[in-house]
């Protein structure tokens, strides 16, 4: 299959893609095939990348990062996507590489030459606390109080789907602390904090869930959690503005990994129709087996050149919000069609875990509704760019 990758489209970004995808290889499928059958956190793969010090890609320079753009970083997701570790490969270092980002943004001098540098050396692994379940995707609405004692808030509440909980030293966290009734907007009176993950106030229990076995998500209950009151970033009340910087990035990133994905489990269906012969001649030779394919080659690379419109537009400081929803919508729909078609072209051998197209369509179910649904991207749209009334 011939090379597209448009996002590594100066000599730069092909070195960075051909240094992580020659790390990558070291994991094959049997590898993250054993890691999801045993529900096991891949270790030795994301102290490889840390080692490799592509944590700190997009993290300032003064704090052990190498300071470059989304664009560097989405072309090292796109990488690790594409790897034989699909979705578990991607989630297992996700949160180091931008989930702090509102700490390089917001945080104090102090926060950030404490918090980073473990964070992009991997001595230190985050997860992420935002969704509840009574929230959903209406963030705003989020049950979970810190409440501010002396030099501390005391938590209570419930967070849902926390990803890496089970392995994580800290925890960025979203709480509020004013309560809504007292708060001009919704959006008001919520903050962030980032914290130790101390489990003598915190239950972690995993979610049994579809795929990606090899990353936990788990559902916490907060009992009387204590956070020291510097562990505040920025301002309080101010936690959701500070997450809505860091979403388009994310919504990139999600958006490069999911074409990754994508392109391997088209690549495997590539590679078994030029070789599996029925009644007589290569599957490939039917043009229901092929031109699904092609169908599937051309979304994934109209999304890849959104994916890098939008992540252009980011790193050269315009707005892009439109654009990374629009690469994170567009990703999701080609990544999971070619993950469909890899399936259906493997005939019943895409039902068995040996050829691993199962696996790779278990994962990329999630990135249809993770971090965000399509649904809430063309509300979003709908509104922002067509001028639709606001549908949530
Ligand atoms: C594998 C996985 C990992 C995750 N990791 C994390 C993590 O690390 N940290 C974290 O905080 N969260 C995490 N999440 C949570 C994820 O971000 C949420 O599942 C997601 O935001 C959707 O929220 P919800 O599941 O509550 O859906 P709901 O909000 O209940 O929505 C259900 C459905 O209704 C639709 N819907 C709801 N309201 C509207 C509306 N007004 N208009 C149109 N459609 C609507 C949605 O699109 C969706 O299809 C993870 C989820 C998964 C599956």
């Amino acid at each position: 299959m011939r090379s597209f990758d448009a996002l590594a489209n100066t000599p730069e970004r092909r070195e960075i893609r051909n240094a992580v995808r020659a790390l990558c290889d070291k994991f094959d499928d049997n590898y993250w095939a054993e890691k999801d059958r045993l529900h096991e956190f891949p270790h030795e793969f994301a102290k490889a990348v840390a080692v490799g010090g592509w944590l700190g890609i997009a993290m300032p320079v003064e704090f052990g990062g190498s300071g470059m753009g989304v664009i560097e970083a989405a072309v090292m997701m796109q990488e690790i996507g594409r790897s034989a570790g699909s979705f578990a490969a991607c989630s297992s270092v996700h949160i180091n590489i931008f989930g702090l980002h509102s700490i390089v943004k917001h945080g104090s001098n102090a926060q950030r030459s404490k918090w980073l540098p473990s964070i992009i050396d991997g001595s230190c692994r985050a997860c992420f606390g935002v969704t509840e379940p009574d929230a959903g995707l209406d963030t705003s609405n989020i049950k979970t109080q810190a409440s501010r004692t002396g030099d501390r808030y005391i938590v209570n509440g419930q967070k849902v789907w926390t990803s890496t909980a089970q392995q994580a030293a800290k925890i960025v966290l979203l709480a509020r602390t004013t309560p809504i009734e007292q708060c001009d907007r919704p959006i008001d009176g919520l903050s962030l904090f980032c914290a130790d993950l101390n489990r003598s106030a915190v239950e972690i229990r995993e979610i049994r869930k579809m795929g990606r076995h090899a990353v936990d998500s788990n559902q916490l209950f907060f009992d009387n959690f204590e956070i020291p009151a510097d562990c505040l970033i920025g301002e309080e009340g101010r936690g959701f503005s500070y997450l809505l910087d860091s979403l388009n990035p994310e919504r990139i990133l999600n958006a490069a990994e999911v074409i990754g994905m994508g392109r391997r489990a088209l690549e495997k269906a590539v590679a078994y129709a030029n070789e599996r012969v029925v009644f007589g001649r290569k599957i490939g030779q039917n043009q229901s087996i092929q031109h699904p394919l092609a169908q599937c080659w051309s979304e994934l690379y109209a999304a890849e050149l959104m994916t890098l419109h939008a992540a252009e537009l980011y790193d050269s400081g315009q707005s892009c919000g439109a654009q990374a929803n629009a690469a994170k919508y567009l990703a999701a729909d080609a990544g999971f069609r070619a993950c469909d078609r890899a399936v259906r072209t493997h005939g019943g051998m895409g039902y068995a875990a040996e050829y691993h197209v199962e696996r790779y369509f278990r994962e990329m179910v999630a990135t249809q509704l993770a971090p965000v649904s399509r649904e809430m991207i063309l509300c979003y749209i709908a509104e922002r760019e067509l001028g639709l009334p606001k549908s949530y």
